[in-house]
């Protein structure tokens, strides 16, 4: 008999806040690998001796927005902790972090993954969020190390995920989740590339239908949603050949080599005794103030899943809803074309997804550097709504403003486009259209009602295209009664 194994994830994101500086000091936060290194540094981050660490108001408060956008409890009271290891790229030889009362307590996410047309939900546990300082970067060349301390003290938020995971497209479907709300109030930018979100898994196995977990491996230091699913994937299968061989799972971290695409071991893995954490002696506990924490939370932004629940109430599919709140500014965009009702939803939606997203992701661009602004598409969507233009004609019209700017009704008025809806022109040119095919006339009249295509065509052709497409159908349809 051969037993089925259930994956069971947990992962561990660290985001690289937002804020202007750093955790602990007033240097500029996230400069980036453009700024010359080791220029964005004073005592406190490259750790001198005799130096007091102050928390910098910015960064906590990013903390609890991100807490907030994960449904966690914010904890009035959280402190401090030294968690010690040795490494050139640690100069204090201890990093600050939160340990045993961290700022974010309990929280949840709800993830949605599967097909297209078949949307899942899940709600997923996350054990606490706590706010830590990163560490500087190292860059090991052939016979000697460098080190750049401009990334040292910046903030680090580490959301703890519960092991509710069960594959790795629920994991991609968390991170996407993660990514969405970071963004969303923004705590981060999330930008992978720039090291701004790192992800630790873990995953063991379980029989199928047993309760209690198997023996777990961590992968550390994933830096794209792909590492974390290949990675994932071949660390599943890796545990799947050795339980099956009636072998057991070693507790250890291992690393995953993205070119080889196979992980291996880096260490057994290590105690929480084996860091010596204690109290931070140079920080006194933070206690946030009752108006602040206010303050705070009535600055949050309304949240995508409201938005979501929003625009599906309102007649959008899920996955159209969720590809329009993917990011706040795209929300944003779709509900100014949307807003006085003169664009219908499905419109703006469709317009929204399938033309500009389409445009603006062949050039690497956001919306909020669209060259056609939400004004503009609605202003061009009223005239297609209205039926004074075709789609192909208002296509047209939106290439042009995307290309150069201007306004849809010049465009529309400079280029003669707007429809022949005047029944008299339209009736007489019908009759025209069915003097010239009378095997159309015929065929339609048979029953093939296919056939009056080839009349709208010889309509559309008479008027140069300028014709309804949809007023020709009706007197067509009256005329060969
Ligand atoms: P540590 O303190 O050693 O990092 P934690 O208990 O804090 O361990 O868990 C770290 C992460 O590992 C969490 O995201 C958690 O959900 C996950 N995790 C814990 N146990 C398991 C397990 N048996 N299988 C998979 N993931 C697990
Ligand atoms: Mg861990
Ligand atoms: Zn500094």
């Amino acid at each position: 008999m051969t037993i089925s194994w259930e994956p069971v994830i947990g992962l561990e994101i660290h985001v690289q806040l937002a804020s202007k500086t750093k955790l602990f000091c007033a240097c500029p936060n996230g400069v980036g690998d453009d700024t010359r290194p080791n220029t964005a540094v004073c005592p406190v981050c490259m750790g001198h001796p005799g130096v007091l660490p102050v928390l910098t108001e910015g960064a906590l408060e990013l903390a609890v927005r991100a807490g907030l956008s994960l449904n966690c409890q914010t904890n009035a009271r959280s402190s401090f902790s030294r968690k010690h290891y040795f490494y050139p790229d640690l100069p204090k030889g201890y990093q600050i972090t939160q340990y045993d009362e961290p700022i974010n307590g309990a929280g949840y996410v709800e993830i949605t993954f599967g097909p297209k047309d078949h949307l899942q939900k899940k709600k997923i546990g996350i054990h606490h969020a706590h706010l830590e300082e990163d560490a500087a970067k190292s860059t090991h060349l052939a016979d000697h190390s460098l080190v750049d301390y401009n990334r040292s003290g910046s903030p680090l938020l580490e959301i703890v995920s519960m092991p509710d995971l069960r594959s790795p497209d629920e994991a991609y479907a968390y991170l996407t989740e993660i990514k969405r709300l970071m963004r969303w109030v923004g705590a981060s930018n999330c930008d992978m590339e720039k090291g701004e979100l790192r992800v630790d898994v873990n995953v063991s196995l379980r029989p199928m239908g047993q309760e209690k977990f198997g023996t777990r491996t961590e992968l550390k230091n994933l830096n794209s949603f792909k590492a974390v699913k290949d990675a994932l994937v071949y660390e599943i299968n890796r545990q799947t050949e050795i339980l099956n061989a009636g072998g057991t799972v070693k507790q250890e971290t291992r690393l995953w080599d993205k070119v080889e695409g196979v992980s291996r071991p880096m260490r057994s893995k290590e105690d929480a005794l084996d860091y010596r954490y204690c109290p931070e002696p140079d920080l006194p506990p933070v206690v946030l103030a009752n108006d602040w924490l206010a303050k705070v939370k009535a600055a949050m932004p309304e949240m995508p899943s409201s938005k979501e629940a929003r625009f599906i109430k309102a007649g959008l599919s899920a996955y159209d809803a969720g590809v329009l709140t993917s990011s706040r500014e795209i929300a944003d965009y779709f509900e100014e074309v949307t807003r006085g009702g003169k664009v219908s939803l499905k419109t703006a939606s469709n317009w929204i997804q399938t033309d500009l997203l389409g445009m603006l992701h062949a050039e690497k661009k956001e919306i909020e550097n669209s060259p056609i602004s939400a004004a503009q598409l609605a202003e061009l969507l009223t005239f297609a709504e209205n039926g004074q233009i075709n789609r192909k004609q208002a296509r047209e019209v939106f290439d042009e403003i995307y290309a150069h700017g201007g306004k849809a009704a010049d465009i529309i008025a400079q280029r003669g486009m707007v429809q022949v809806s005047d029944e008299g022109q339209l009736e007489q040119w019908a009759k025209e259209a069915m003097a010239a095919n009378p095997k159309a006339v015929a065929d339609y009249q048979k029953g093939n009602k296919a056939a009056i295509g080839a009349l709208v065509g010889g309509v559309m052709k008479m008027s140069k295209g300028k014709a309804n497409p949809r007023a020709i159908s009706q007197i067509l349809t009256k005329l060969l009664g």
